[in-house]
């Protein structure tokens, strides 16, 4: 297969993959992988491969695709190939829930020498370093990435780029609980969706009422949780978008229990579960293993929660997500409280503590925790976090964290 047909099949390709009809499309690219010569054509289709793949939650072979193109594009000699293929690993592997990896080759990225093609891949690659430093709980620094990516979003108006990070912010916000902000960010994403995605993929929109579905439950207003996120998994149903479907039964999982409504709370986590683990997304897991955790505790079946806090801890670990293993130590610190285990407790205490102090997560004016209970929060440009009433009663003029300077409230 040559030049021409290569490039033919590819958009064959395409078109099938825009009309919904995703096998028939794999089948088209796979076909030109084995037949075309054209090193260019096995570069894009390599890369029509791993976005299909990774829309699917078909990871596994999203990385293997990643790998591939990395060889091709050394073959092609070309730093943006280069590029965009290391951006592809990175992706694959926050997919799987590798940060520590996807970190490293964010970094690779980062090293690559500048091209014209680097300053617009360079957001993506500071959105896909912000949510691996998320995954493993790291907040500062996750700030700070989305905080750069954004930047780029803004000086390139890439505003598809700034709907990601929105949205990314949207989970940072929720996890150290300023629900303001949770709620905040993904409506903004809504709002660009609304005035620039007429020819965006659906995914954008149903990725912002999910985030904003999220925030809606965790404020307590139920009935614009369920309605976004109704909407949200009525397009990942038509798109196949296995992932989605995964956090959307979490999050319908999640408002039936803040109803206290466990009976149909219980089936969605166990189906949020497993579409999870059928993907490989072990932090989804962890959240839906919490949340079952917290449906026994309501019902009093003590040792029902244990096995799952346990099943949880363990992925938490594996995966190095701080926050996870922080809620799952104060549960089980609760639960052996309520059973009189005073050994058991204080090693609980002990890990809780640890964690507090690893994920940095207490304002360094007044020293209370952030991320117990809602309050606003403000972040300095130096991406450290502080609670918005300490910093508005402060005089000092430098961060209390790292003593820079500027005390002009930050971006995010
Ligand atoms: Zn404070
Ligand atoms: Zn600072």
């Amino acid at each position: 297969m040559g030049q021409d047909q290569t490039k033919q099949q590819i958009e064959k390709g395409l078109q099938l993959y825009q009309s919904n009809q995703t096998e028939k499309a794999l089948q088209v690219w796979t076909k030109v992988l084995e037949k075309s010569s054209d090193l260019m054509g096995r570069f894009r289709v390599l890369g029509c491969l791993v976005t299909a793949h990774s829309e699917m939650g078909r990871y596994k072979e999203m990385l293997k695709f990643a790998v591939v193109q990395i060889d091709t594009a050394r073959e092609l000699e070309d730093a943006d190939f280069l590029l965009e293929s290391y951006l592809n690993l990175a992706r694959s592997n926050e997919k799987l829930c590798e940060f520590h990896k996807t970190i490293s080759y964010c970094k690779t990225c980062l090293g690559l020498p500048g091209t014209r093609a680097g300053a617009q891949l360079g957001g993506q690659v500071s959105l896909s370093m912000g949510n691996a430093f998320l995954g493993l709980s790291v907040f500062q620094k996750a700030l700070e990435s989305f905080e750069k990516a954004l930047r780029y979003a803004h000086n390139n108006d890439d505003a598809m780029l700034e709907c990601r990070v929105c949205c990314s912010l949207g989970s940072f916000y929720a996890q150290v609980k300023d629900y303001e902000k949770a709620l905040f960010f993904p409506c903004k994403a809504a709002e660009l969706v609304n005035n620039y995605g007429k020819g965006w993929s659906l995914k954008y929109r149903a990725m912002s009422q999910y985030h904003m579905a999220v925030a809606y439950r965790l404020l307590g207003h139920l009935g614009s949780a369920m309605e976004c996120c109704e909407e949200s998994m009525k397009i990942a149903l038509q798109h196949g978008d296995r992932p989605l479907q995964a956090l959307c039964l979490l999050c319908f999982a999640d408002i039936h229990r803040s109803r206290g409504d466990l009976e149909t709370a219980f089936p969605r986590y166990d189906s949020a579960m497993s579409i999870m683990t059928e993907i490989g997304n072990r932090l989804g897991q962890v959240q839906a293993l919490l949340g079952v955790a917290k449906c026994w505790v309501a019902r009093k079946a003590l040792d029902k929660a244990l096995d799952a806090i346990e099943r949880a801890q363990d992925l938490a670990e594996e995966v190095g997500n701080k926050l996870s293993q922080l809620k799952l130590h104060c549960l089980s610190e609760s639960i052996y409280r309520s059973k009189g285990l005073q050994r058991e407790l204080r090693a609980h205490v002990v890990r809780f503590h640890e964690c507090v102090e690893e994920t940095e997560l207490y304002c360094g004016l007044c020293g209370e925790s952030i991320g117990e209970k809602n309050s606003r929060l403000q972040a300095l440009p130096c991406s450290h976090i502080f609670h918005l009433r300490c910093l508005q009663n402060n005089g000092t003029r430098s961060c209390p964290n790292c003593r820079r300077s500027s005390m002009k409230p930050g971006f995010v």
